[in-house]
C-alpha cells in the first residue's frame, strides 16, 4: 500500500548582496521549482552531450573518408603512370616485331621465294623510310587499348613464328640438297681428260670418256663431292678399285683406279670426306682418279655441277 506523498512545501531563501551598501536583495525559491530546473539542466546537459559525440563522431568519419580518397588519388596516379610505362615499352614491342617482319621478308627475298605467306604480303614497313607523315588524336592510352595491343602483338608473333619455322624447314631441306649435288672437285690435279668423245689413250682411234681423268701423284686424297651412300667399294673391270656413291634423287658419282679404298659399302659420307687414294689400278697409264657422274644411269658431263 503505498503512502500519499506528503508534499515538500519547503522554500530556499535566495540572498543577493551588492558590493556596496545598498540593500540586500532577497527572494524565496520553492524547492519545487529547485528540483524543476535540476531536472531540465540535466536533460540539457544529457542532450549537448549526445550532440556533441555525434559531432565527434561524424568528424572523425569524414576525415576517415577524405584519407581514403587521399589514397585512393595516389593509387590511381601511379596506376597512370604504370599505364604509360606499359604502353611506351608496348610501342618499343610493336617496333621489334616490325622489323622482325620486315627481316622475314628480307630473308624471303634472299632464297627468291616465289611464295610468301599472307602475313608477309602486307605492305612493308621501314623503320627510317623517305616519308615522315604522322598524327592522329592524342590519346592517352586505356587498359582496354593496351590489352588489344598486346592482342594483336601475340598474333602477330604466332604469324612471324610459323613464317621463320616454314623459313627454317625450306633451308634445310635446301641445304640437304646442296649437299647432295656433287659440287666439288674429288681431288686436286690436272684434268689429263675431259668428258666425251676423245682419242684413245691406248692409241686406237678415238672413244667415248664418261667422265674427268684428274691426275696427281699416287696416294693424293680422293674425297667424296656430296652427301651419300657407298654402294659399292670393289674392284671392278677397268676402273680397277672403284667406289661408287649414291647421292639420292637418282645422282650416282664413281672414283676409279685408287690405290686404297678407306670406306665400305653402306657407310655414309660427307661431301669433302676422304674416301681413298689415287692410283693406276685397272685399265690405266698412271697415277689418277677417274670421275663420273650418273644422272638416272645414264654418265653426264661432271663439270655441269662443279
Ligand atoms: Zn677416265
Amino acid at each position: 500500500m503505498m503512502r500519499p506523498r506528503k508534499a515538500d512545501n519547503r522554500e530556499y531563501t535566495l540572498m543577493i548582496v551588492p558590493h556596496q551598501g545598498q540593500s540586500v536583495i532577497s527572494m524565496k525559491i520553492p524547492i519545487k521549482v529547485i528540483k524543476g530546473m535540476a531536472v531540465a539542466l540535466s536533460i540539457l546537459i544529457l542532450f549537448f552531450m549526445g550532440a556533441f559525440a555525434n559531432y565527434r563522431h561524424t568528424i572523425n568519419t569524414a576525415s576517415a573518408e577524405k584519407a581514403e580518397l587521399e589514397s585512393l588519388r595516389q593509387t590511381n596516379g601511379m596506376q597512370h603512370q604504370q599505364i604509360e610505362q606499359i604502353a611506351k615499352e608496348t610501342a618499343v614491342l610493336q617496333e621489334d616485331l616490325r622489323r622482325l617482319n620486315q627481316l622475314d621478308n628480307d630473308v624471303r627475298r634472299m632464297m627468291s621465294m616465289e611464295e610468301q605467306p599472307e602475313a608477309s604480303r602486307s605492305g612493308t614497313v621501314r623503320p627510317n623510310g623517305a616519308f615522315n607523315g604522322q598524327g592522329g588524336p592524342t590519346i592517352k592510352p586505356g587498359i582496354d587499348n593496351l590489352a588489344n595491343l598486346v592482342r594483336e602483338m601475340q598474333a602477330n608473333a604466332k604469324e612471324r613464328e610459323s613464317s621463320l619455322e616454314d623459313l627454317r624447314v625450306r633451308i634445310i631441306d635446301r641445304n640437304a640438297r646442296a649437299a647432295a649435288m656433287p659440287s666439288i672437285w674429288p681431288a686436286s690435279g690436272d684434268v689429263t681428260s675431259r668428258f666425251g668423245w676423245r682419242s684413245s689413250p691406248w692409241g686406237w682411234g678415238s672413244d667415248w670418256h664418261p667422265g674427268i681423268d684428274i691426275a696427281n701423284d699416287y696416294g693424293t686424297p680422293i674425297t667424296a663431292t656430296a652427301d651419300g651412300r657407298v654402294m659399292f667399294a670393289d674392284w671392278y673391270g677397268g676402273y680397277g678399285k672403284l667406289i661408287q656413291i649414291d647421292h639420292g634423287n637418282g645422282i650416282v658419282t664413281l672414283y676409279g683406279h685408287n690405290s686404297t679404298m678407306l670406306v665400305s659399302p653402306g657407310q655414309q659420307v660427307r661431301k669433302g670426306d676422304i674416301i681413298a687414294e689415287m692410283g693406276s689400278t685397272g685399265a690405266s697409264t698412271g697415277s689418277h682418279c677417274h670421275y663420273e657422274v650418273q644422272v638416272n644411269g645414264t654418265a653426264v658431263n661432271p663439270a655441269s655441277f662443279l
